[in-house]
């Protein structure tokens, strides 16, 4: 089958030349909002109000970020801060939660009077119950607000899924440019600085965008690695090339049955003369990112659980880190799935640790019995029903996380049994950082097998780890694209529909 998917739009959302400006004494007014959240639609969780951290007026510039910190210190700037919030990756967001942001951050806008620009902080996987597209709803009640002359800029994490209805509103985009993810305040840094100079200079930008139907998982398309990472590397001398300001890549949000889940490419023209440049340079990345489509896999050797269990005891190495990839919270999955350590007892697996399994119950019942504590446990299979069932242990409390006795979401304990040690959690995160582990006393690289509820391994956690193996387990973070069961999806897609072709193309 020949498809031409005809994708590239040109967006051009010409800004109003009315002077207002040009004016060098004038005070700049920007107003900043925000709704963060990878939306797993293949979760039957829901993320509501209680999950999100939200963060309201001047609340949002008590936290020192990169882009509020250059925004306070740029004098001609006054800054409006309404709602930020943000969530874990979940389940979809309910109605009531995405209604009441939305509602509060309408309020702002229009309590703000005039405005120059706006800024957005946005992950750009947000799906909520009930709505085809919650982002285009939004940017378009912003737009029934401000108009078209107001400058809106906004910042993405590489797995968004923008749409074109959402980009439409939308005078300039970026992403991250790194998975596992290290720039995120570099690039929210970019998305103001790019609004700020268009505003100064009167810049008219004009955004080329191509979007590209492949369906990846964030394991599958790390920067780092090739073959993106060179693909990846031009984008900073594209941002720099005359007559351009930014160039991002969406490797987009692969565990999301919308329309709108697919690869994106943006580059952004400074004023129309460069427009047909940026909607080349779209076209060559777009173009070349498709002709690699099969060369998107897995950069660690995979296999399933009990596979991965024996090949880490075979690996020389100290300590072997195997993400329990099906149940990764950080892709919006619930954490609770207990058959990793079912697969640890199995095996008789020496000096292992399993962090971290969420379950608030389990993890209250082992705060009650203390250190040195003994007590039969039911653990998780609470939230997961589909793919997960509690399991049942004899245990012995070995250590708890200071933040335990405060009631805070970071509580965290470490219980053994039959020589696996297992780290039960009262929220829903899974275990990212170095503090993750210290916060329980121990050091991962004590440990000969380390199990993580992740896929790729957080920035820390990928830099001190001697080996990582992949295990393919069931959950709503399944990594075969092809098992996972995709109906509202644009078909054809790359790997669902393998034989398809496509080109990049032009539409103006
Ligand atoms: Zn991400």
């Amino acid at each position: 089958m020949r498809t031409f998917f005809c994708s590239l739009i040109m967006v051009c959302l010409l800004l109003s030349c009315g002077g207002i400006r040009t004016d060098k004494d004038k005070q700049l007014r920007i107003l900043t909002c925000g709704i963060r959240h990878e939306s797993n639609t293949f979760s039957t969780l829901r993320t509501g109000l209680s999950d999100f951290n939200v963060q309201r007026g001047p609340q949002v510039l008590v936290e020192k970020h990169l882009w509020s910190e250059y925004l306070k210190s740029e004098k001609d700037v006054e800054i409006i801060p309404t709602l930020h919030a943000y969530a874990w990756p979940g389940g979809m967001v309910t109605k009531e939660a995405y209604e009441q942001f939305k509602g509060e951050i309408l309020q702002g806008i229009r309590k703000a009077g005039a405005l120059d620009g706006i800024y957005m902080d946005m992950h750009g996987a947000l799906h909520v119950d009930g709505y085809e597209d919650a982002q285009a709803d939004l940017i378009k009640s912003i737009r029934e607000i401000v108009g078209d002359e107001v400058v809106i800029s906004a910042s993405f994490d590489l797995h968004g899924n923008p749409s074109d209805e959402f980009v439409k509103g939308l005078d300039l985009v970026t992403c991250f440019r790194t998975a596992p993810h290290r720039d995120g305040e570099e690039t929210k840094l970019r998305a103001v600085k790019n609004l700020l100079k268009v505003l100064r200079e009167d810049l008219q930008p004009q955004m080329a965008y191509v979007t590209i139907p492949i369906l990846v998982p964030g394991e599958k398309s790390i920067t780092e690695v090739e073959p993106l990472h060179s693909i990846y590397e031009r984008l900073d001398t594209l941002e720099h090339s005359e007559g351009l300001m930014d160039a991002s890549i969406f490797v987009g949000y692969a565990w999301a049955d919308l329309p709108r889940s697919a690869m994106r490419v943006f580059v952004v023209a400074q004023d129309s003369f460069h427009l047909d440049k940026a909607g080349q340079e779209a076209c060559r990345l777009a173009q070349d990112i498709w002709h690699v489509r099969r060369k998107l896999e897995l950069d660690v050797e995979s296999g399933t659980m009990d596979e991965m269990i024996r090949r880490a005891g075979e690996l020389p190495q100290k300590t072997v880190f195997i993400s329990d990839s099906g149940d990764n919270t950080t892709a919006g999955a619930p954490g609770d799935n207990p058959q990793f350590i079912e697969a640890l007892l199995r095996q008789k697996a020496d000096n292992a640790l399993f962090a971290g399994l969420v379950d608030e119950e389990a993890y209250s019942q082992c705060v009650n019995a203390g250190i040195g504590g003994k007590l039969r446990l039911t653990m998780g299979g609470r939230r997961d029903t589909v793919f997960g069932h509690p399991l049942t242990l004899d245990v012995t409390v070995e250590a708890m996380a200071q933040d335990s006795l405060l009631s805070t979401s970071r509580g965290a304990v470490l219980v053994e049994s039959e020589g696996v040690h297992i780290a039960i959690i009262n929220s829903r995160r899974s275990f990212t950082t170095l503090q993750d582990f210290t916060d329980l006393g121990i050091d991962p690289l004590d440990y000969k097998i380390v199990v993580v509820k992740l896929g790729y391994l957080y920035p820390e956690l990928r830099d001190i780890a001697p080996v990582h193996l992949m295990a393919l387990t069931s959950g709503f973070c399944n990594l075969d694209m092809r098992t996972l069961p995709f109906q509202k999806v644009h078909r054809p897609s790359y790997p669902l529909d393998l034989n398809m072709e496509w080109e990049a193309e032009l539409r103006k």
